[in-house]
């Protein structure tokens, strides 16, 4: 057995919207864009080590959450700096600007947002596996029953 050394860490790996398992193949079909339909499109399977990206019906369901984190978590990141080196005050639209600027990143971010917040939530479920090359991944196709598909 010989384990594979992972060209990125987790999260390189994360942000990137890299498979969990390999840290090599890509999530998503397409290079970032803003026609969001073409932004989501998943790969079914790691083109590299073959890890299905959906592992249960309706798995990604929960990353609206994930995803409402993320945009709370920038904004206020981007409050602070705003603070240390715009300034705030209450005598002047400072915190309106701030506001606004914030509500554009967020806005031309998004693409990229709701793919890290799909790539994260699997990330939780999927671990790293040094040794992908000898392992096989799961086999899902159980709980990716056809029949299901429209159950849940
Ligand atoms: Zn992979």
């Amino acid at each position: 057995m010989s384990a594979v050394k992972a060209n990125r860490g987790y999260l390189a790996s994360s942000l990137g919207c890299r498979c969990p398992r390999c840290r090599e193949g890509k999530l998503f079909q397409n290079p970032i864009s803003i026609n969001l339909k073409k932004n989501m499109l998943m790969n079914k399977t790691c083109p590299v080590c073959g890890q299905a990206t959906e592992i249960e019906v309706g798995f990604y369901y929960g990353t609206s959450y994930v995803s409402y984190a993320l945009t709370v978590a920038l904004s206020i990141a981007t409050l602070v700096a705003w603070w240390f080196i715009i300034g705030l005050s209450v005598d002047d639209n400072r915190f309106f600007w701030w506001m606004g600027c914030n509500a554009v990143l967020l806005l031309f971010l998004q693409p990229w947002l709701m793919r890290v917040s799909r790539s994260l939530w699997i990330s939780w479920f999927v671990k790293y596996d040094p040794y992908w090359k000898e392992h096989q991944p799961e086999d899902v196709s159980e709980r990716m029953n056809a029949d299901q598909a429209t159950n849940w």
